[in-house]
């Protein structure tokens, strides 16, 4: 399945600038009932979006500072946010930075949990639409004051000591022993090399005349320093991002993840406190570099590019045994709330709901959309299939499949291919969704 592109020819693009606040009340799960729940807010979590208008219908892209949002909840939010800039919901970008200490939502995985009273709620659905709620207010708000974009600007700078790939312990055979996580303590994993990792944040700019309106950085690490104390915090990539929003207030900065299945800052990050700003510092100081070095440009002709993949299940996933998991009181809490979320991807598999790849083409430079906690090689292969072009790369669109390894990586197991909920033949239907909407044809 895929939508003609539309086009528009350069001039009257608009952008409306919008953010709301998203943070959980107290005793809200965070990451899905996974670690503690919330104790204690260290900072606001938010999301941050614009609406781009006068390339054909809007277009609106949206980051929120949660875990991940899943299946029918990123459905129903991506179409309340079409409603509110009247568009439809194939236009609408709604991603995730990924934070632990924070909401994952999804609605299948609340109904089977909450089934069961001795579990943690997956999500509070009255807080979910209430932020839903905020976001049609703020997009309501936001088109009014839609400003002119007369040039675009791209740059990347490069992030020293943050990210690293969590596969690179292995046996002679391949098969990955430890994984090198977003904090580590262990010499033998900080002592290998940062491995295969993607070490630019890259940064689009939209300008009116010679002011910034809206800055959109991409970087790909998981974005914890610690977390499962408790405690809310946008951590290192939002505290870096919020440095910059208050040092422009005139100019929305927004914060991408890329394809971070596999990446963590662990060759970094031992989860000591002061490691946080630390981290913090060399995701600002990149983002400030890219933004030094942007090369700006007239309006190019905009395009927005959609097409829809149908992925298979895991073939070990079984309906019965995960409803069995869910159900045993003697497993752990992380081992049933897990079950609940792998058993919502087959029910959401059932109803044959596919997931929506997406490419914003500004000329050479494209935002490339996609789903899930692919592995960096994804990213990496979709900066190879446009190599004469700025391609950005957001991750932690629509949360259902989990982790989404290469192919190549299905043999060597680890954390990531125990926890991919799609079948090895993913790649490849993702990677022909990547070259669809990619492509200048
Ligand atoms: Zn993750």
């Amino acid at each position: 399945m895929s939508q003609q592109p539309s086009s528009s020819s350069a001039g009257g693009l608009r952008i409306a600038p919008f953010t709301f606040e998203v943070t959980p009340p107290l005793g809200h799960s965070c990451c899905g009932g996974f670690v503690k729940s919330v104790e204690v807010i260290d900072d606001a979590l938010e999301a941050v979006g614009v609406v781009l208008l006068g390339a054909g219908q809007p277009i609106v892209l949206c980051v929120v500072d949660w875990t991940g949002v899943l299946n029918e909840a990123h459905a129903v939010w991506r179409m309340a946010l079409a409603e509110a800039a009247g568009t439809t919901p194939d236009r609408v970008a709604l991603h995730c930075v990924h934070q632990h200490n924070a909401p994952f939502a999804c609605f299948e995985a609340e109904r089977i949990v909450s089934a069961h009273a001795d579990l943690p709620h997956v999500v509070d659905l009255e807080y979910f639409h209430r932020c839903v709620a905020r976001s049609r207010a703020a997009i309501a708000q936001a088109l009014p004051r839609a400003r002119t974009v007369t040039h675009v600007g791209s740059g990347q700078g490069r992030v020293e000591g943050v990210a690293s790939n969590r596969r690179v312990y292995r046996d002679a055979t391949g098969q990955v022993l430890v994984m090198r996580g977003s904090a580590c303590r262990d010499p033998r994993l900080i002592d290998l090399p940062e491995g295969t990792i993607d070490p630019f944040c890259k940064t689009v700019v939209f300008f009116d005349g010679a002011r910034k309106v809206a800055a959109l950085h991409y970087y790909t690490t998981h974005p914890m320093s610690y977390y499962g104390d408790g405690r809310v915090t946008s951590d290192f990539a939002g505290l870096a991002r919020k440095r910059r929003q208050q040092e422009e207030p005139d100019c929305l900065h927004l914060y991408f993840t890329g394809c971070a299945g596999n990446i963590a800052a662990g060759k970094y990050n031992d989860a000591a406190p002061e490691r946080r700003p630390i981290l913090t510092q060399r995701i600002y100081d990149a983002m400030v570099a890219g933004e030094t070095a942007l090369t700006r440009v007239p309006v190019p002709a905009l395009e927005w590019k959609t097409t829809n993949v149908l992925p298979h299940a895991r073939p070990s996933l079984n309906a019965a045994a995960l409803a069995q998991m869910v159900a045993t009181k003697t497993h752990s809490v992380l081992d049933r709330n897990r079950a609940a979320f792998w058993l919502a991807w087959l029910h959401r598999l059932e109803q044959r709901m596919p997931i929506t790849i997406s490419a914003l083409h500004l000329g050479d430079v494209k935002l490339l959309h996609l789903p899930g906690e692919p592995f960096i090689e994804f990213q990496l292969r979709a900066q190879q299939m446009q190599p004469d072009d700025f391609v950005c790369t957001a991750a932690y669109g629509d949360g259902g499949p989990w982790y989404v390894p290469v192919k190549e990586e299905w043999p060597h197991g680890g954390y990531e291919v125990s926890a991919a909920l799609c079948d090895p033949s993913f790649d490849d239907q993702l990677t022909a969704a990547m070259r669809q909407v990619l492509s200048d044809k």
